[in-house]
């Protein structure tokens, strides 16, 4: 999986396992090979299956402005990079104020000097670190989303005031 994590994932407010699944046919069919819809629309998320697997929404007209929608809604997210904790940051939006540098704890307990108090990351250890003026990430592996122990750590999510960062497989 590529390394260089900040893409130019549209925001989309409904780019959400619900805000899928409001758009699937929500028949449970299972041509797709899913136990339920809402099972393709975690996945989906996590680009684990595309959405031509569901091939009623191709083959029934019904069905049709639902797919277009889906189809735009997920075109940023399918051609976004994504890292293996699922984090996507969204480089048209950050405008690299070094909130989310200062306020992961793995940063933190990298390079406590840097980035603790606000002088920017100074170890190669760290996750975040905001280069020309853009956040790029890191050392994913050492992210507290990912391993055995993972925790739901929203840390660099909130302290940002663009929304740039995000975890759209949840
Ligand atoms: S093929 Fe489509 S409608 Fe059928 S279960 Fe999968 S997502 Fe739902
Ligand atoms: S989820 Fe937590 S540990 Fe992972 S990059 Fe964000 S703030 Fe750091
Ligand atoms: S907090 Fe948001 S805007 Fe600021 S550097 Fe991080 S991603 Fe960019």
């Amino acid at each position: 999986m590529p390394v260089d994590l900040c893409t130019n994932v549209a925001k989309d407010s409904d780019l959400s396992p619900m805000g899928i699944y409001r758009l699937l046919p929500q028949t449970n069919c299972k041509i797709c090979g899913e136990t339920s819809c809402m099972s393709f629309a975690f996945k989906l998320l996590k680009k684990e299956i595309t959405l031509d697997k569901c091939t009623p929404l191709y083959e029934e007209e019904d069905y049709e402005e639902d797919r277009r929608a889906l189809e735009e809604m997920l075109r940023p997210l399918m051609e976004a990079e994504m890292t293996e904790t699922g984090l996507v940051i969204h480089e048209d939006l950050c405008f690299g104020c070094g909130n989310c540098v200062v306020a992961c704890p793995v940063n933190v307990a990298e390079d406590p000097k840097g980035c603790a108090i606000g002088n920017g990351p100074t170890s190669d250890k760290v996750i975040l670190k905001v280069e020309n003026g853009k956040v790029k990430a890191a050392n994913v592996e050492s992210c507290r989303r990912f391993g055995e122990h993972r925790i739901l750590c929203n840390a660099c999510i909130t302290p940002c005031p663009a929304k740039a960062i995000e975890f759209p497989g949840g």
